[in-house]
């Protein structure tokens, strides 16, 4: 990209074309660094300008021009996503939504809104009209809905309502093409989104989402302990596969996972050597009790129903991969696998791979996905070196235990991806591959 294109786009946009070096650095980021695998490969990858258009039609302008002189797209949202599919890999425009926020339309069953609204002003939004949002990322106080529909997958609500691929989640969207002419599709239908659904980027810029919305409910928090990380387990299983309970958040944590939670240490919630279990759910302590009882637990924190969205507690900041963020921040060596445990079989792979591999530590969220419910392991543990880790992936799938690569940025080389709606898509709303080049392996040859 030459300087004359810098300057076309400042004399477009003004202050919505941005170069300052810090700005450059900061928006060309996103979360990468998870990985100690995709740190060294990433952290060198800039914009050449960060353009963050106010209107749809700025938004139209910039990728006529950018159609026009070939110069690479990448969107984005707050940066948040972890394997580094948001990093301008061939610099060009970092386009960020941040500045089209507007809900478009909210009512108790569904809300429209813009890519660039932030998950939780949409939560807080439905929750005053009694509604909620069925599911979000625990990033949700800063993620935007546009990010989380294109680089997520589900979260805090998944046990419940599943993932975005699950039928009746996400409604529609609003696309825009990259062409000479931008076209605005709607796209709408289960089969249709799965072009639009985690496309990282690479397929069209999603300018709004329509979401179907839950009842709200009255949830209370709880941080449950165990001695036996098995017991925690079990106890998760009960509320898990238990459709009677309404549940939002069912998160395992083995000791010394909790030890990493700073705030709740300091809190004296954590007690040493155990397990925790943190929940979310309708159920009262008198109703809960019993259950717990049956799985040698205790109650260490209650927050009641009245404090879930205002109060300084939120489990959720410790779930899904929040945890992970917690830990690195304890200890930088730390790194994560995300895996799919059998529901049927879960006791035994934890036991035979933590006897190969005593370095993992064992995380566990409970999701849902296409009808029953899974532990989905976020398991945590000391890197060593990408060999070992290699090794690890490798023991896991032997054991039935399939793991979505968080430790690559090329979306194609994690096996279980299902690329061919992106694939076929991309030729058709991103003719000159100008849309975040460099995170296909099929496409290496083209680009
Ligand atoms: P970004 O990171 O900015 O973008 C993500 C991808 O979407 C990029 O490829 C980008 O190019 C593309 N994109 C962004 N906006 C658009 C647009 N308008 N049109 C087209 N493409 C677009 N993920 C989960 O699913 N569940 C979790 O519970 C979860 N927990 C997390 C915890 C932590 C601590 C962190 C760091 C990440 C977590 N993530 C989780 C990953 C990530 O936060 C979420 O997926 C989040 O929703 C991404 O939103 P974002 O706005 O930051 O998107």
């Amino acid at each position: 990209m030459t300087q004359k294109h810098i300057h076309d786009l400042k004399d477009m946009l003004g202050k919505a074309a941005m170069t300052e070096p810090k700005v450059i650095k900061v928006m060309s980021q996103d979360h990468y660094w998870f990985s100690p695998v995709l740190k060294p490969q990433l952290e060198h990858q800039l914009a050449d300008v960060i353009v963050q258009p106010t209107t749809i039609d700025d938004l139209a302008k910039v990728i006529t021009y950018a159609f026009e002189h070939n110069i690479p797209i990448t969107p984005r949202g707050s940066g948040t996503g972890n394997y580094g599919q948001g990093m301008p890999m061939q610099g060009g425009i970092v386009l960020s939504t941040h500045s089209l926020k507007e809900i478009l339309e909210l009512n108790t069953t569904t809300a429209k809104a813009q890519a660039g609204v932030r998950l939780g002003t949409l939560e807080r939004e439905a929750r005053k009209i009694g509604s909620e949002l069925r599911m979000y990322p625990s990033t949700f106080a800063t993620a935007t809905l546009g990010g989380f529909i294109a680089g997520g997958a589900g979260g805090v609500g998944s046990v419940t309502w599943g993932t975005l691929w699950d039928q009746g989640n996400v409604l529609a969207a609003t696309i825009m093409t990259i062409e000479a002419k931008p076209k605005i599709l709607s796209i709408e239908g289960h089969a249709a989104l799965k072009a639009v659904i985690h496309s990282c980027g690479l397929t069209c810029i999603i300018l709004d989402v329509t979401l179907a919305l839950a009842k709200a409910e009255p949830w209370q928090q709880y941080v449950v302990s165990f001695a036996d990380f098995l017991d925690a387990l079990s106890f998760g299983e009960s509320i898990a596969y238990n459709d009677g309970i309404k549940k939002r958040l069912i998160s395992l944590h083995e000791w010394p996972i909790p030890s990493f939670f700073k705030k709740l240490v300091e809190q004296q919630l954590i007690v040493k050597n155990k397990s925790i279990v943190l929940l979310e759910l309708t159920l009262n302590p008198e109703e809960l009790e019993p259950i717990i009882k049956n799985h040698q637990g205790n109650i260490q924190w209650h927050g009641p129903h009245q404090s879930y969205a205002s109060g300084t507690i939120k489990l959720s900041d410790y779930s899904w991969n929040h945890t992970t963020l917690w830990a690195i921040k304890t200890d930088p060596t730390i790194t994560y696998l995300q895996d799919s445990y059998d529901r049927n079989k879960v006791r035994e792979q934890l036991k035979a791979r933590k006897f190969m591999f005593p370095e993992l530590m064992h995380h566990i969220e409970f999701m849902r996905f296409g009808g029953p419910v899974y532990p989905q392991g976020m398991t945590l543990l000391y890197f060593k070196n990408k060999q070992r880790l290699n090794e690890i992936m490798a023991f896991s799938e032997k054991l039935g235990i399939p793991i979505a690569d968080a430790h690559t940025h090329k979306l194609d080389e994690d096996i279980r991806w299902n690329g061919q709606p992106i694939l076929d898509a991309k030729q058709h709303w991103d003719m000159k591959g100008l849309l975040n080049p460099g995170h296909l392996k099929a496409l290496e040859s083209e680009e």
